[in-house]
């Protein structure tokens, strides 16, 4: 048995056999064939193999998100079998005895040049679209699974990393768990592991070898541990661990269709983080009173160009419809930082967590800003929706992106498109400069929603994404718990409500210091709603309030 450590981000255990992730190979292999028509014939399969892999993404986007976004895949398909396109390919194999993958690299390079160099804006952008379909045909000739997973039974998946795009795109059901060489517990790939219900563990560096694919391991999301051909006691161990995770599951049961109310009756609203339309399954099996994050972002993630309009409005729309009447909360826009997108084309930055990220996006390219906000606002006539901004530092953003959303609403008026005049808007506190500035942007919104993990990451100077920083990274330092009571007395000064949808919301060791500081909401992982519940309700607020707040605010703290 081989024992490897790294750093639980999700619980539960799981065992099955370990699958490394594979990436398409990027070194092109270059030779003369001598048999040119059997070539020939190996592009003409990967073509065709391309061309039905497209055809199912068209039908699963039909299905999830409409006509729109089949499109854009049904497109690609007609690239793939362009006559130009294969004639130039034909010409490289046959008449010049290049092997397929040096002759569909060439091609899509000039293309792509081609493409590139016209006037007209819609030609140009079909240049990454002959990038992405040559892509496609290049992994299959390769033999490269692109970030899928290649296996009829369910995997430990162990990667180096993967970029919240890749995590997005895997297929849950194949997935028993994560472990990840880098990462940590607040980046977005432990984040979704969360929301998906899926063990994880990050940080194992180098201690994964390539030689344990496909070998029996057992999984420890708590401990952080993973047992590679695991002996019996091990697995009898953690079998038992498991049936006893199932039990308390089965206890937690319990608490639905309760209140998240103390013992001496206050009551708190416990809500849910998102990240797709697919996710709210989890919330209202989990008895969520609501949404209080929607990732906007994970669908700009999970396209490979902008998602238009239409796209947007039914995937919001889809999660307005399911919910009812519970308030769901979306997040326009994150990207930036470690959710980088390729279409949007960023300059690459030295600091990119103090660069060009969220709103600060939006408000530099109103005509992607106002493509989610007229789908926002069409959403809401199927819901109780709330529309809140990432990465806010000043008042004068607050009010530009406002007076977009009052632009969007007079538009949707005269153009007779019904919305709800009743939106929230609200903001995320997630940097110090918002948190200090909150009394004044209080007077500008509807509600806060503190998002803890950037907020730590700003106020301590503490990098969310390095694993080494441990013990540095502490969301529980009085300087974040402070700025958090700080938000909380100036929104309930000014009547506005104040949630938490950073990971530090499901902390129970924190339960006790959110009631004391009178927090409204807390937004958590699905499967942390019961947990919170059930802390909620052993909770005697009045008896433990003066010390927690004595102990942050006053002279004994010693941190
Ligand atoms: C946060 O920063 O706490 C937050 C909820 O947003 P994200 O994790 O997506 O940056
Ligand atoms: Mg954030």
């Amino acid at each position: 048995m081989i024992s490897v450590q790294g750093k639980g981000v999700s619980t539960g255990v799981a065992c099955g056999p370990l699958y490394f992730y594979q990436r398409a190979k990027t070194t092109l292999r270059r030779y003369t064939v001598e048999d040119t028509a059997s070539e020939w014939q190996r592009f003409k399969d990967a073509q065709q193999k391309c061309i039905e892999q497209l055809g199912e993404l068209a039908e699963k986007a039909r299905e999830e998100a409409g006509d729109d976004a089949a499109m854009l895949f049904e497109t690609h398909q007609l690239m793939a079998e362009d006559l130009d396109y294969e004639d130039a390919i034909q010409a490289l194999i046959l008449e010049e005895a290049n092997n397929a993958e040096a002759a569909v690299t060439d091609t899509a390079a000039q293309f792509a040049d081609m493409f590139a160099s016209m006037d007209d804006s819609y030609m140009q952008a079909r240049a990454a679209d002959v990038k992405d379909v040559s892509d496609r045909i290049l992994n299959i000739l390769y033999g490269v699974v692109q970030g899928g997973i290649d296996s009829d039974v369910p995997v430990i998946l162990a990667a180096d990393d993967l970029a919240p795009s890749e995590t997005i795109q895997l297929d849950k059901t194949k997935i028993l768990a994560f472990v990840t060489e880098g990462g940590s517990s607040s980046s977005h790939t432990a984040i979704l592991a969360r929301t998906m219900g899926i063990p994880a563990i990050v940080g194992v560096g180098d201690q994964m070898k390539a030689e344990f694919e496909g070998r029996t391991a057992i999984v420890d999301g708590q401990t952080g541990q993973v047992f590679v051909d695991p002996d019996e006691d091990t697995t009898t161990h953690l079998m038992e661990k498991r049936r006893k995770l199932l039990e308390y599951q089965k206890m937690l049961e319990e608490l639905k269709g309760k209140e998240n109310v103390t013992l001496d009756g206050q009551q708190i609203r416990v809500y849910c983080n998102i990240g797709s339309p697919e996710d709210v399954h989890a919330v209202l099996s989990n008895d969520a009173g609501g949404v209080g994050l929607f990732r906007s972002e994970f669908l700009y993630l999970n396209c490979d160009d902008y998602p238009t309009e239409d796209y947007q409005f039914e995937a919001y729309k889809q999660v307005l419809s399911e919910m009812g009447n519970k308030e769901v909360i979306i997040r326009t826009l994150d990207i930036g930082a470690d959710k980088q997108i390729g279409y949007f084309e960023l300059p690459k930055e030295e600091n990119p967590a103090l660069g060009n990220r969220a709103l600060r996006i939006c408000l530099n390219r109103p005509e992607i800003f106002r493509t989610q906000l007229r789908a926002l606002f069409r959403a809401s006539a199927y819901g109780h929706l709330g529309i809140m901004f990432p990465m806010v530092t000043s008042v004068w953003e607050v009010r530009e992106a406002k007076k977009m959303c009052n632009q969007v609403k007079e538009e949707l008026k005269a153009e007779g498109i019904p919305y709800d005049e009743h939106v929230q808007i609200g903001i995320m506190v997630e940097t110090p400069a918002a948190a200090v500035m909150s009394d004044r942007l209080a007077k500008e919104v509807d509600f806060f929603s503190c998002g803890t993990n950037d907020l730590t990451q700003y106020t301590l100077a503490c990098d969310r994404q390095n694993n080494d920083l441990g013990r540095f990274f502490n969301p529980h330092h009085p300087a974040v718990l402070r700025l958090l009571k700080m938000v909380c007395d100036n929104a309930h000064k000014n009547g506005i409500w104040v949630g938490i949808c950073g990971e530090l919301g499901a902390d129970l060791e924190l339960t006790e210091t959110f009631l004391s500081i009178g927090i409204d909401e807390l937004s958590v992982s699905p499967r942390s709603v019961l947990p919170v519940r059930k802390k909620v309700r052993e909770t005697t607020v009045s008896d433990v309030k003066d010390s927690i707040l004595e102990d942050l605010l006053g002279e004994g703290n010693q941190f």
